[in-house]
């Protein structure tokens, strides 16, 4: 394998530790991301589940754990960091530079309690969600492989099969990551991450106040996307939160099936705080916390809280553009149609009233037809919204996105062995914008005892 030294090993050094992945006892491939792989020019032969197990490193690997703090679920943690994972490089991809890093790869400074590992569930979950919503044009992390370790993972469950997943993005800066130097009132670490944050991301800002817009907006842009698609992330603590805007951190995520505005599949969010409909609040609330986390940088402080909070203000309307473009999108109206706005929350109250499946109600739509299982007394509203509907209008809405069950199914299978499921599932995610005419089971919501009602961390 080949990586170029990752340039966050040249920041401050009280930013992450020099420590790299264990060495585990079997390492096999699962499944490796070929397209990617290529496109990384990262050289991969057919040892390559060797360098994705941690047990071999590429000659210019830098590995290093990186530094974090977070709120979780609101409660203040003042240090987190990478306790499963490693950043062993970098490699570029379309000519910008992007993290390659191992997710369960063992112990870290930063591991507290934790084993350091991960099991094939989560891992197989994380890839194939992360690569559907690369499909789906929703900025994330990608997913370079998944190798099994040939180690037991003990959790709740009893013993799982172990495995690592490579996680590829253009950076893994948190919210947490700022807070933790902020804490500490480090300004020499802020002060060299701000920049580091602007040169992946944003390299037109010129400020700590032009940063905080540049995340506000893609911040509010993501949440819209997120639900555009009826994604719920599950854990959107600040830790979780990504600068540039990424889906990252896949953990107890979820699509809907049937549409609850204030859905929650997560089995440790007991109060609902990152439900569906509250993710655009939460994510104002970690770009606050982010903005909090810029202050030091800020040579007059008062004056960089009056012009902050202005701009983390900003998320509100943002978001509302946002939201209101990909709902009219998907129906196909026009944004700036005076009856958008209520022709989508009416939608939304039907939806809800008659648990209509998200996805399948929305390709009809899109496709300009009536959903199945549409009720008669939505017939009002089909009206008003076939006298807006223009398909030149439309924004492509996916017919297949990875539920639940299927998921389940998939990690089930894998499990035993059997992995004919999971590529099948990725080949048919790949294309989400088109009926799989051959593969419409995957299109289909759960049957009244497939639904899954809760779904884990995995940690
Ligand atoms: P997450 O819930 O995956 O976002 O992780 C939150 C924090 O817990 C991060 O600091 C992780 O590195 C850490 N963590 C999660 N799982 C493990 C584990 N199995 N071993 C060590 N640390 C972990
Ligand atoms: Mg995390």
């Amino acid at each position: 394998m080949q990586l170029n030294p990752s340039e966050f090993a040249n920041l401050p050094d009280q930013m992450f530790e020099r420590e790299g992945p264990t060495a585990v006892k079997d390492p096999a491939p699962f499944v490796l991301n070929a397209d990617l792989a290529k496109d990384l020019h990262l050289n991969l032969d057919e040892n390559w589940h060797l360098f994705l197990s941690g047990n071999q490193l590429a000659p210019s690997t830098t590995p290093i754990t990186q530094a974090y703090a977070g709120h979780q679920f609101g409660h203040w943690n003042p240090q987190l960091g990478d306790g499963r994972a490693v950043l062993l490089g970098e490699a570029e991809l379309n000519g910008v530079p992007h993290d390659v890093q191992l997710k369960g790869s063992g112990r870290t400074k930063w591991s507290r309690g934790g084993d350091g590992r991960a099991w094939l569930g989560p891992a197989l979950r994380e890839y194939i969600v992360s690569e559907a919503m690369f499909a789906l044009g929703i900025p994330t992390t990608r997913a370079l492989g998944v190798v099994t370790t040939g180690e037991p993972v003990l959790r709740e469950q009893g013993p799982l099969p172990g495995a690592i997943i490579t996680r590829v993005a253009q950076s893994h800066v948190r919210v947490g990551m700022f807070q933790y130097h902020a804490a500490r009132n480090d300004v020499a670490a802020l002060d060299a991450l701000a920049d580091y944050t602007i040169r992946r991301h944003f390299p037109d800002a010129q400020t700590p106040a032009d940063l905080l817009a540049h995340a506000v907006q893609r911040q509010a842009e993501l949440v819209a996307k997120w639900m555009g698609v009826g994604f719920i992330h599950g854990v959107m603590n600040t830790d979780n939160a990504h600068i540039g805007g990424l889906t990252i951190d896949y953990g107890p995520c979820a699509f809907m099936d049937a549409f609850d505005p204030m859905k929650v599949f997560s089995s440790i969010d007991h109060g609902g705080r990152y439900a569906f409909g509250n993710q655009p609040q939460i994510a104002a609330w970690n770009m606050a916390q982010f903005a909090t986390s810029l202050l030091p940088l800020a040579p007059d402080r008062d004056a960089a809280i009056e012009e902050f909070t202005k701009i983390v203000h900003g998320f509100g309307p943002a978001f509302e553009t946002a939201y209101q473009s990909t709902f009219a999108g998907k129906l196909g109206i026009m944004a700036d149609d005076p009856g958008a706005a209520v022709l989508i929350d009416d939608l939304f109250a039907l939806m809800a009233a008659h648990e209509l499946d998200f996805t399948n109600t929305f390709w009809a739509l899109s496709q300009g037809t009536t959903p199945a299982d549409w009720p008669d007394t939505g017939a009002d509203w089909l009206d008003r919204w076939q006298a807006s509907f223009d398909q030149s209008a439309v924004v492509p809405s996916p017919a297949v996105i990875p539920r639940n069950h299927q998921i389940e199914a998939v990690i089930a299978e894998s499990v035993a062995g059997h992995k004919d499921r999971f590529h099948r599932m990725i080949r048919v995610l790949a294309t989400p914008f088109s009926f799989p005419e051959d593969d419409a089971d995957l299109t289909l919501p759960p049957t009244a005892t497939e639904i899954v009602h809760r779904t884990f961390c995995g940690t």
